[in-house]
């Protein structure tokens, strides 16, 4: 069983993925917590480049990475961390719970970023090898809000401004609206306990359906 989290920065989605990770596991299944970016060896390295931008053998910055060349960088985090990680997993009949997916580059590089959403669609079918989760809760806040909820300093990716946060809030919506049978919405302004409740009531239908 493959279930993902997704929505902008600071909704809860890691409180929430861990809860389900310890919930999950309780009956003794093979259940693995895991991440995008940075899911895999490679997945790390990565992300560390798309948060802190890249530095010449000089240490001196060599610019920002443009549109393309970072999505192109999640679809190869992506692209190891199905091989590497959720497809052995999925095959073992274990549960696997991402905290982030492709929707995430649906809505951060198309939404966020502009680049057209069916070629940042198709390169990430492709990455993933169309391995898609059962289940993806779509955690959702007004991104002005959630992003005071953040304790670290703002990286790269965080710093992109309102506009774009609000884009990509409304790609993530939208991607739900047009999958209904995939994505669960659940109002993330509600307290920790109230989200997890409907979470947990989704899961239970879903491993005994
Ligand atoms: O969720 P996490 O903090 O690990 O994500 C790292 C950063 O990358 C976040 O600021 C997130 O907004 C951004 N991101 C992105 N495009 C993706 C996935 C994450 O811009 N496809
Ligand atoms: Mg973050």
């Amino acid at each position: 069983l493959f279930v993902s989290f997704e929505g902008v920065d600071g909704v809860g989605k890691t409180t929430q993925a861990e809860r389900l990770r310890d919930y999950a596991s309780c009956d003794g299944t093979e259940t693995v917590l895991t991440r995008e970016p940075g899911g895999t060896a490679l997945g790390l390295a990565i992300r560390a480049m798309l948060l802190h931008g890249v530095r010449g053998a000089d240490g001196t910055e060599t610019g920002d990475i443009g549109p393309r060349a970072e999505a192109l960088l999640f679809a190869a985090d992506r692209a190891q961390h199905v091989s590497q990680v959720i497809a052995p997993v999925l095959r073992r009949g274990g549960v696997v719970i991402t905290d982030r997916y492709l929707d995430s580059s649906l809505a951060y590089q198309s939404g966020g970023r502009e680049l057209t959403l069916d070629d940042v669609r198709r390169l990430n079918m492709w990455a993933a090898d169309g391995v898609m989760p059962r289940r993806t809760y779509l955690l959702d806040m007004d991104p002005a809000q959630s992003h005071r909820r953040l304790v670290h300093d703002e990286d790269r990716m965080e710093a992109a401004g309102d506009e774009f946060q609000s884009r990509t809030r409304r790609a993530f919506l939208d991607l739900a609206a047009a999958d209904p049978d995939r994505f669960l919405v659940i109002d993330a302004r509600g307290g920790v306990d109230e989200v997890w409740e409907r979470i947990r009531e989704d899961f239970d239908g879903l491993r005994s359906s």
